[in-house]
């Protein structure tokens, strides 16, 4: 598998000459949910050794500015034992992120999934910067779409005996279907799987379960990334288990080590020749 960190992960050149910026995961329970004892220590990290401020960066981890590079070893000595580590610079492994647990519509909440992923591959050095990102749904709030590797959580629905009571829950957004994939015509419900997107929400609003969720799975991503030269991800796999998608992100990190050239990102390669060489 792919190699494992030295040491000073975590740690960007800050824009003063001799102060550097000090970028920090949590493991436990992951980033970005921090406990308040994790803040605490944060906190007082930030006041004695920075200028009292913490940044929390868009992959979910805090950056500690203005920190003299000579404390470094201290500041980290500071942090073991709280579930805290530096990392997610560089070459690598991202943090892995998820949208909210506690968002009501998750077709499956993925927050412990990212857990897993980031006890499992962290400090893993990559061909180059990779993005893992989980969405519960095809909101996809943590942009799936736009990372190296993209999860969403898919609900497949279907009808039962139960009978419709026509109360519309279901047909329009905020809490029914937000693509127009379920009509009420003339009395007669019907549902377009041409539009569907396999959220599962309009199967949480109705109370006498007409509709309900027949199945869950996990949509893969592959080759998106953001910044100056954003590119939208392919669609990958489609997997039907929590263990099948653990499993399958480990292989094309394994894969995509392997075959990847000192800073190429996943992108690159998956513009250039496609997703086949994840295939192995
Ligand atoms: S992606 Fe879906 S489940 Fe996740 S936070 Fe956004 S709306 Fe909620
Ligand atoms: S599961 Fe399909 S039909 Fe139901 S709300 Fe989502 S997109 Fe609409
Ligand atoms: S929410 Fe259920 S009961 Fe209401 S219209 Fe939709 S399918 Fe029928």
């Amino acid at each position: 598998m792919t190699e494992k960190k030295g040491d000073r992960a975590g740690v960007v050149q800050g824009r003063l000459k001799d102060r550097v910026v000090l970028r920090i995961r949590a493991f436990e329970p992951y980033s970005s949910e921090f406990t308040s004892e994790q803040i605490g220590v944060i906190a007082d990290i930030a006041e004695k050794y920075g200028s009292g401020v913490v940044h929390v960066t868009p992959r979910q981890t805090v950056e500690i500015p203005d920190i003299e590079r000579s404390t470094l070893s201290e500041i980290e000595s500071l942090l073991d034992g709280h579930g805290l580590a530096p990392g997610s610079t560089g070459r690598y492994l991202r943090n892995v992120i998820a949208c909210s647990r506690w968002c009501l519509y998750n077709a499956v909440p993925v927050s412990d999934l990212a857990a897993r992923l980031n006890n499992l591959h962290a400090g893993s050095i990559l061909p180059g910067k990779t993005d893992i990102s989980l969405s519960g749904c095809d909101f996809s709030c943590v942009r799936s779409r736009t990372s190296d590797i993209g999860v969403i959580a898919r609900a497949e629905i279907e009808l039962t005996d139960k009978e419709c009571k026509k109360c519309s829950l279901c047909v329009k957004a905020p809490l029914g279907c937000q693509v127009d994939a379920i009509s009420l015509s003339e009395g007669e419900l019907a549902i377009d799987a041409d539009k569907c997107v396999r959220c599962g929400f309009c199967s949480n609003v109705c109370r006498p379960g007409t509709i309900r969720v027949k199945s869950t799975s996990f949509d893969i991503y592959a080759g998106g990334r953001g910044g100056m030269r954003p590119r939208e991800a392919v669609f990958y796999k489609n997997v039907g288990s929590e263990e099948a998608l653990i499993e399958e992100i480990g292989a094309m990190l394994q894969r995509y080590a392997e075959y990847g050239r000192e800073g190429d990102r996943m992108a690159d390669i998956i513009e250039k020749e496609g997703t086949g060489f994840l295939e192995g």
